[in-house]
């Protein structure tokens, strides 16, 4: 049974919100910043494979099981641009600021506004384990020229939700993670668990 898991993402957003949904199950969640390690390169084209890369890494160094959570934005007239490269997306080390003013310069006079967050989760018991416990999930919305919103993170006050026409910086904490490509990929990571620890 995992009671204490290394997170390894030093994404402030993130943290919160992984919190927020494993806390309540008795699941402490420590930061890998908070035990020194330094984050993993993210150098594939794929989710998984920077997710795997992460949380392998993470598990060993800390030598406790690791959540690794890879994510992006896609958006389909881009070509499912930024994607894997989200988090850098108008350069290395980007502000969140400076990816949203890019994605918007992308999409001048674009009227296909459609767009979807991708996660993909990966669960490792130890570093070596092979059989890692992964789950995705998609939030499907449109992109936004103005911002709104103040919570979240990220691309959130330029992404709106297909289903409440509210941005993701518009939703509270636990309505985000109630619609989100992250708390969807949880509840199923979740549920995979459950099922293997009582088969
Ligand atoms: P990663 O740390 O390589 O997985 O980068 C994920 C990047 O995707 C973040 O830095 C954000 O730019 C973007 N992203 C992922 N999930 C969200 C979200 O829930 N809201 C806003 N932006 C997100």
């Amino acid at each position: 049974m995992i009671q204490r898991l290394v997170l390894a993402s030093g994404n402030p957003g993130k943290l919160r919100e992984f919190r927020r949904l494993l806390e309540p199950l008795g699941l402490q969640v420590v930061p890998q910043a908070e035990l020194g390690i330094a984050p993993a390169d993210e150098p594939h084209v794929t989710f998984i494979e920077n997710a795997l890369a992460k949380a392998r890494h993470a598990s060993a160094q800390s030598r406790l099981p690791a959540l690794a959570d890879d994510s992006g934005i896609c958006v389909d007239a881009l070509g499912g641009a930024p994607g894997v490269r989200s988090a850098r997306y108008a350069g290395e080390a980007a502000s969140d600021e400076r990816n949203n003013r890019a994605l918007v310069a992308a999409l001048r006079d674009v009227a296909d506004r459609h767009a979807h967050y991708y996660c993909v989760l990966v669960l490792v018991r130890r570093a070596d384990d092979p059989e890692p416990i992964i789950a995705e999930g998609i939030w499907r919305g449109t992109i936004v020229d103005t911002p709104r919103g103040s919570g979240g993170f990220g691309y959130d006050p330029h992404f709106q939700d297909d289903v409440t026409g509210l941005t993701g910086a518009e939703l509270t904490l636990p309505r985000k993670n109630a619609l989100s490509h992250r708390g969807k990929a949880m509840r199923r990571l979740l549920a995979r668990l459950e099922s293997l620890q009582n088969p």
